[in-house]
């Protein structure tokens, strides 16, 4: 048995990210000009000066707590530190919105989840924190979900009409998939999507909105470690889009197909028109 409740995992996190927050803070000024590009990091997709700033900032206080660890980053990949690396697996998105981030588009998070292996199913701690809101969503398994302190709880509408889902379109393969939604997308009056997945999955978590559904198979698990126990321990439903319980391996190449609603009643529609 792994020492993991000794450790008092919300300070650890909080710390990152308020030294994230205050790392990325020269970089809005750079908001609308142009930033270069460092190449593409390990998830695929190209990596701003930001993303950097922000891993380093997390990993800079990791360090002080947590002598060992393996991280795995969107930016840099798998990474060991210490003697005894496979103790703790540290997953994150140092910025999700990155894109939203340089434009100026005020919806962006950094997601850190923690596990004693590197599977979605092993995550035991996760914050997703809302930057530019300066929110923080943070769940500890068995013990619920919170956002500053506060515990959260998702919608417990049942019903689709009124619902307010979230829904990723963005592939070049949005032919190959759209039909599946067709039935789904005639059925919701008011479809959002933000352009941060984790943070997208917290609104779900708090009942904000009623549903998040990524069916593109292209989401790294990177991006929805942390808010995946948010979204279970705040009590909503998160499955893959047949229903079945959601498992996969934390790497940044590893990419996932979801559906995220408050509720069970709720999820089971949303099942059915998607099977259609
Ligand atoms: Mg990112």
């Amino acid at each position: 048995m792994k020492m993991k409740s000794r450790i008092d995992w919300l300070q650890i996190l909080l710390q990152c990210q308020k030294n994230v927050n205050t790392q990325i803070r020269s970089y809005l000024k750079t908001e609308n000009q142009l930033q270069p590009d460092l190449g593409r990091g390990a998830g695929g997709d190209q990596m701003k000066p930001v993303d950097l700033a922000a891993e380093k900032a997390i990993v800079d206080v990791l360090l002080q707590h947590i002598v060992s660890f393996t991280l795995i980053s969107e930016e840099s990949g798998v990474k060991e530190f210490g003697d005894d690396p496979t103790k703790f697996y540290v997953t994150v998105d140092p910025i999700d919105g990155t894109t939203n981030f340089v434009h100026g588009i005020p919806f962006y998070a950094s997601s850190i989840a923690l596990s004693t292996r590197p599977s979605l199913s092993a995550v035991f701690a996760g914050l997703v924190s809302d930057l530019f809101h300066d929110k923080t969503y943070f769940a500890l398994e068995g013990k619920g979900a919170h956002c500053d302190g506060e515990r959260i709880r998702p919608s417990s509408s049942k019903s689709l009409d009124k619902a307010v889902v979230g829904l990723d379109l963005n592939s070049f393969k949005v032919e190959e998939y759209s039909f599946e939604l067709t039935h789904l997308i005639q059925k919701i009056n008011h479809i959002r999507h933000f352009g941060a997945n984790a943070l997208e999955l917290c609104y779900v978590a708090d009942g904000t909105t009623d549903a998040f559904i990524d069916i593109r198979e292209k989401l790294r698990t990177t991006d929805i470690a942390a808010a995946f126990l948010i979204v279970k321990e705040a009590g909503g439903t998160i499955t893959t889009p047949s229903g079945s319980p959601l498992e996969a391996k934390l790497d940044p190449k590893q990419t996932i197909s979801f559906i995220a609603s408050g509720n069970t009643q709720v999820h089971q529609n949303i099942l059915s028109l998607v099977k259609a």
